[in-house]
């Protein structure tokens, strides 16, 4: 594979991604890659690891070196679960300085109110446990619209907990546009079948960071431990006892896995009235999962079988995107005036070199 000059590819843009903190798990499934996978034929589609947006919550030098790791693993998740890197672009974030270029003019564009009243923001400094809210990562939703609009993308398939995101990027473009001529498309978000899978624990969002994620790349058992352990209607200490749906992550799963709706529906309507045991119910969702993961681990084993190609996608995947990057930079410097103001010195000192030649000359 070499690098694509992708300048010319006139298909919609599609932009998305995720930070290189963990494996990918079915959250990141059915909340986003599954619509990668569906688009990346019609959208020219680039998907981002953004090891950027890492540092806003993770950067000690460890975090730093261990995202290699997560970086070649996440790369192989994406295309176990059908990304074609013939087709998708992967591409490392901090390989491509020009995004922070653009990082820094949106920077102008959105007040700080504004990133203020985010909740998904405060909601990651907690979860980080940091005190008090840092400057980068208030600016999580600029940076992010830094690489959604440095490829000019017009669609992000994303998970719920991301729209808001998108929300700034949309307000970013628009800004910009108004400033300075119409340069930038207004991208969509595009959420997923289920907008927000919950956790194993039943916690409000199945994450790489909250230890309650069935993982794309879990073997059988693994996964079939993991079902046998997720949390269930807690009154319902025996199969007699008529059991709640709403609420209960195993029946969210079934309706987000389980193609069997015949197979869901009988089990719901035995669980409501007390005539199946917990254990029916999470062995047969553990089969629809482990058959949604079967396809995908023949394909992480076709190619995790060649060392170096995940590592030789990424590195060509960073220099087509750089090229675009690039383009779009120039763009928007002559859309500012920077270039002109660049130019204008150019010409004046030109000017001031000619002359000195041509008094020296006489
Ligand atoms: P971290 O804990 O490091 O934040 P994460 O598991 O939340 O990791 P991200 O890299 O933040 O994953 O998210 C990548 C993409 O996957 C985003 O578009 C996000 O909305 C989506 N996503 C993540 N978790 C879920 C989930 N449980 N349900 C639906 N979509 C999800
Ligand atoms: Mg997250």
């Amino acid at each position: 594979m070499n690098p694509r000059d992708d300048t010319t590819d006139a298909r919609p843009v599609l932009l998305t991604g995720d930070r290189p903190t963990g494996r990918l798990h079915l959250g990141h499934y059915v909340g986003t890659l599954k619509n990668r996978v569906a688009m990346q034929q019609e959208f020219r589609t680039y998907l981002i690891i953004a090891d950027l947006h890492m540092l806003t919550t993770r950067n000690s030098r460890d975090d730093v070196l261990a995202s290699e790791q997560h970086i070649v693993d996440m790369v192989l998740d994406s295309i176990a679960a059908g990304i074609d890197p013939a087709q998708a672009t992967f591409y490392l974030q901090s390989a491509i300085p020009e995004v922070c270029e653009i990082n820094t003019y949106f920077q102008n564009l959105v007040t700080v109110p504004r990133l203020e009243r985010m909740p998904s923001l405060k909601d990651m400094a907690r979860d980080a446990n940091k005190e008090e809210m840092p400057y980068g990562l208030l600016g999580y939703p600029v940076l992010q619209a830094a690489d959604i609009l440095c490829v000019r993308g017009n669609v992000v398939p994303v998970g719920k907990d991301n729209l808001a995101h998108v929300e700034v990027t949309r307000e970013i473009a628009r800004r910009f546009n108004h400033l300075y001529g119409d340069f930038f498309p207004v991208p969509e978000a595009l959420v997923g079948e289920v907008p927000t899978l919950v956790g194993l624990d039943g916690g409000a969002k199945m994450s790489k960071s909250l230890d309650n994620a069935i993982f794309l790349s879990d073997d059988e058992a693994t996964v079939r431990k993991k079902v046998r352990s997720m949390y269930t209607d807690p009154a319902r200490t025996r199969p007699d006892i008529p059991g709640r749906l709403e609420g209960n992550p195993v029946f969210s799963y079934h309706d987000a896995f389980n193609p069997d709706r015949a197979e869901v529906d009988d089990l719901k309507a035995r669980y409501v009235t007390g005539r199946v045991g917990d254990v029916e119910v999470k062995d047969k969702l553990a089969v629809a999962v482990n058959a949604l993961l079967e396809p995908m681990r023949a394909r992480r084993r076709a190619f995790a079988e060649q060392p170096g190609l995940v590592e030789q996608v990424i590195i060509d995947g960073t220099a087509t995107v750089r090229a675009v990057v690039q383009d779009t930079v120039g763009g928007m410097r002559r859309a500012m005036g920077l270039a002109q103001v660049a130019d204008g010195l150019a010409r004046r000192a030109r000017f001031r070199h000619d002359t000195k030649q041509a008094l020296e000359a006489r």
